[in-house]
């Protein structure tokens, strides 16, 4: 049950808070939903004390790339399931809506949610309407950069990034001419580029060139669906990092998981991983057709990334600070901060055996799980929702 709680504190816990190198037991006080005190054994006197003994205390976990836009199509999520639902607290929409649409994403889904949803626009117009089978890009009227701009500049406190479909079926007979729109898009609004790549829903058009996609970005930049075993990925056919993929690696191009129904591939992660390649972001691609499996929930998607060889420690990092940077809110996002309203997420980390699933249904034994205790924003403490998980 949600409650709201004026004074509280989450006592005994571990605290783990990369951005703050702290990791230790740590006392958590919160009074009219600021945090305003952390330290070892804080008064509890005249105070709601709620006992998180062996249970992780994070700073609120951020899921970078969802599909959010409840009730549409197949794909569209209540953000509260995989947001506080799920012990995150924040969760970012890739792409649902185009400028026509958010609009409506703001008033309905972004105002409605008790979970912080953020968003990234479409670069096409019909942005997620379609679903993802579609040339949403392949005629030029699709983009609209007058209107996008219009969109952003009036919603900037949740627009992080402007969502291009690289695939060979979305972009169509233009090419990669929506990229270079883009890329001219993301300079003057100077918002970073979300691409995915992977094509696994358009069979019968030519896959998009990884390296020809990275052309286009800059540091700062995204590219999602790392682990994809679809064409259009980033290893080649000898299992190799294509070299420009790499290259802009290096430069500062991020990289995020996208776990998705069809992007995360144990056998290409581990390729991947095993070339120096580590991800910046651990994301779900969390939409109403994988939370029941075999995506479920961040918590989840981050102990498989554990089960891949990253420590605790890693995965955190990963859902905290690292996806903070990413979404350009390190100011706000990421870590704890005294004076600053709670933003907070309650693990439990067990030791168990279970088997961590892929996309194809690829298993690899898993030594420990991570599971939603709670998620706290501000004065409000919700307890994870009772839903399948592994
Ligand atoms: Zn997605």
């Amino acid at each position: 049950m949600d409650r709201q709680v004026s004074n509280f504190l989450l006592k005994g816990g571990r605290l783990l808070d990369p951005a703050a190198g702290r990791d230790g037991l740590f006392d958590v006080r919160v009074r009219d939903g600021v945090i305003d005190a952390i330290g070892t054994n804080l008064p509890v006197d005249g105070i709601t004390v709620i006992d998180v003994e062996d249970l992780l205390v994070t700073p609120g976990l951020i899921d970078v790339h969802l599909h959010l836009m409840k009730g549409l199509g197949a794909f569209g999520a209540d953000p509260d399931i995989f947001g506080v639902g799920s012990g995150v607290t924040t969760v970012v929409d890739a792409g649902s809506a185009g400028h026509t649409l958010l609009n409506v994403f703001r008033n309905y889904v972004t105002k409605n949610a008790k979970t912080r949803v953020l968003n990234y626009i479409n670069l096409s117009t019909l942005g997620g309407v379609t679903g993802p089978g579609y040339g949403i890009l392949a005629d030029p009227r699709q983009i609209d950069e007058e209107k996008i701009e219009k969109a952003v500049e009036a919603n900037r406190d949740i627009i992080v990034g402007i969502k291009i479909m690289a695939t060979g079926g979305a972009l169509g007979a233009q090419g990669l001419k929506p990229l270079e729109r883009a890329r001219k898009l993301g300079d003057s609004l100077k918002l970073p580029l979300l691409v995915h790549v992977g094509e696994s829903w358009t069979k019968d058009t030519a896959p998009v060139h990884v390296g020809d996609v990275v052309k286009y970005l800059r540091p700062g930049d995204i590219v999602t669906h790392m682990f994809t075993v679809h064409p259009g990925g980033l290893l080649d056919g000898n299992g190799k990092l294509w070299p420009q993929v790499r290259d802009a690696k290096e430069s500062g191009v991020l990289m995020d998981v996208g776990h998705g129904l069809h992007n995360l591939n144990f056998d290409v992660a581990r390729k991947v991983l095993d070339q120096g390649l580590h991800p910046d972001g651990v994301s779900t691609d969390g939409h109403r057709g994988n939370r029941a499996g075999p995506v479920y929930d961040l918590p989840t998607t981050m102990a498989k990334l554990m089960a891949l060889g990253f420590t605790l420690n890693e995965v955190v990092e990963m859902a905290t600070v690292n996806a903070a940077r990413l979404l350009g809110r390190l100011n706000q996002l990421g870590s704890l901060r005294i004076g600053e309203p709670a933003d907070i997420s309650v693990l439990r980390v067990e030791d168990r055996e279970w088997k961590a699933v892929d996309s194809q249904k690829g298993t690899i034994p898993a030594h420990q799980a991570i599971a939603p205790a709670y998620a706290v924003r501000g004065d409000t403490v919700y307890e994870p929702l009772a839903i399948e998980r592994p």
